[in-house]
């Protein structure tokens, strides 16, 4: 483990001390390397190796917002910049502790304001910490007989704060909507300030701020409550799984659920590169008669076949309605050819929908390149993007002279089209990973951009994507998000290089 060290000075750290309290003020290598890393592909080769890109100077734990208005105050006083850090599971650089002109870094973990601050059980409303992460919140919630209804894959380690900061999706966003769908109010505690927004259901009251400083990133200012909107948690939960001979068939079918208003809470269709390893991890020793004997009538029925693919759906609700909309989502996909295989393929994936993600830290250590890249776009676009990004992805891999594989699955649905999802594999180059990780993702992320494509639709920008920013947005795009970063950071000390291009 390489760590330099501190560039923070006795007296800064000593008014530190007095703002947060010794025990929450860490300046120790662990700490400090700890805090140096997310959970993307290069923060994990990085961990593996101890070589960390850019440590934090030092690593403050507040316990209020107070205490974060005595910081920002420091900044009259103190040449540094500040991380914000939430549960650091960031894929895209978020936490990586960047200072530009060689400030102190200052990384505020908000582990200690993990609180659900109070719940309105008539609004619905649930006013909650940036550090509470995804099981205490669902856990305060049931108790009272509500959700969330936010399941990010990484739901075990990801907190409030972080989920805003970076507009993320749960699993069940195609019926309970993405974060900032669920944020009714925000403290943010800016350098110039802190805002509150209103909280009101809606407003006509020009642009809507709330939405401004969600997917902020850290960049302008610290998140210290986020009032979200809950729901009653529902009673039932029902799946099925459906096979199509055709990806596009099963595109169809899904499609046509969205726009005929039937909105599962999840809808999962695999491309036929995803359903063949799935199939493949699915098929072990322990497959009964009756799955052996299925296997057998679909593959003659040509369910089986190269190019055939696996849709998962899950309903959640009263079991009424759960029946109901079932019924009419299994009729649609019949009519664009889909096989109903029964709940079995559904209810697999929900039971190990948190431990999947984590196969990926295993393969490394086999000498295995895996991370994920996902985008949205609308239907029209969505089977042209499909094929491009697989030919980028071939052609990296070619460049590369690696074996690789790439698949993918549509998953978060809206009306008008819907997320691609795309996981990568490839023989690891030794001594050259960051650099061969770097090839892939600019071949398929250039392929992303040009197409009109999201550049991310839940991962967020970080460091990673920023370079593509004034591209997606645009100059005069990118002018108006600097002045807003300009006008609560004049001083450019939140979270530096990430979100936004270098200037
Ligand atoms: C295995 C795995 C699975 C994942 N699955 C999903 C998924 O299903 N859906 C999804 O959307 N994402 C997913 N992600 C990505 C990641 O979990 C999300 O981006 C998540 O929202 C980050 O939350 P966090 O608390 O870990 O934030 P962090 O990683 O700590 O921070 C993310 C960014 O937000 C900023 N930030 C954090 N807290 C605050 C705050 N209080 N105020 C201001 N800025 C703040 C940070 O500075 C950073 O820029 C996954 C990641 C992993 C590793």
């Amino acid at each position: 483990m390489k760590v330099p060290r501190t560039r923070a000075e006795d007296a800064f750290v000593r008014r530190l001390v007095s703002v947060f309290g010794n025990d929450n003020v860490r300046l120790d290598d662990a700490e400090r390397f700890v805090h140096s890393l997310g959970k993307g592909y290069l923060d994990l080769i990085r961990a593996w190796k101890g070589t960390p890109s850019s440590v934090p100077d030092v690593v403050v734990y507040p316990s209020n917002e107070s205490q974060i208005e005595q910081l920002f105050a420091e900044t009259a006083n103190w040449n540094f910049v500040v991380v914000p850090y939430g549960g650091a599971t960031t894929v895209v650089g978020g936490v990586e502790s960047r200072s530009g002109d060689a400030k102190v870094v200052v990384c505020l973990d908000f582990k200690l304001m993990n609180r659900v601050l109070s719940v309105d059980e008539k609004s619905l409303l649930a006013e909650v910490q940036p550090g509470c992460l995804g099981p205490k919140l669902e856990e305060a919630l049931g108790s009272l007989g509500l959700t969330l209804g936010h399941f990010p894959q990484s739901f075990e380690y990801s907190s409030v704060g972080g989920w805003v900061a970076t507009r993320s999706a749960g699993t069940e966003s195609t019926r309970y909507g993405k974060i900032e769908d669920m944020v009714e109010g925000l403290r943010l505690v800016t350098p110039q300030g802190t805002i509150k927004t209103p909280l009101v259901p809606a407003s006509a009251t020009g642009p809507d701020l709330r939405q401004i400083l969600v997917g902020s990133e850290g960049s302008i200012g610290v998140i210290t409550s986020a009032t979200l909107k809950v729901r009653k948690a529902p009673r039932f939960r029902s799946y099925a799984g459906v096979l199509f001979k055709r990806f596009a068939d099963g595109i169809e079918a899904v499609r046509s659920m969205l726009q005929s208003d039937i909105v599962p809470n999840v809808v999962r269709l695999s491309d036929p590169n995803e359903t063949r390893a799935s199939m493949a991890l699915a098929s072990h020793d322990g497959s009964s008669i009756a799955e052996r004997i299925g296997t057998w009538f679909l593959r003659n029925r040509g369910y089986f076949g190269n190019d055939s693919v696996v849709m998962i759906l899950a309903f959640n609700g009263p079991p009424e309605w759960v029946d109901f909309e079932r019924r009419r989502a299994l009729v649609t996909c019949k009519s664009f050819g889909g096989f109903s295989v029964g709940s079995g393929p559904g209810r697999m994936w929900y039971e190990e929908r948190f431990d999947l993600p984590y196969l990926r830290d295993k393969l490394l250590g086999m000498g295995v390149l895996v991370d994920t890249l996902e985008t949205a776009t609308t239907w029209s676009r969505l089977p042209s993007l499909h094929s491009q990004i697989m030919g980028a992805f071939t052609a990296a891999f070619q460049e590369l002279q690696v074996p690789g594989y790439a698949m993918a699955h549509i998953s978060h649905e809206y009306r008008t089209g819907a997320s691609l999802y795309f996981t990568f594999m490839a023989k690891q180059l030794a001594g050259r990973e960051e650099e061969e990780w770097h090839l892939i993702k600019n071949k398929v992320t250039n392929v992303i951009v040009a197409s009109g494509a999201s550049l991310s639709h839940h991962h967020g920008i970080g460091i990673e994507h920023a370079k593509w920013m004034e591209q997606y947005y645009g100059p005069l795009g990118i002018r108006v998000l600097k002045a807003i970063k300009h006008a609560l950071d004049p001083k450019a000390i939140m979270n530096p290089e990430k979100l936004l291009p270098a200037e």
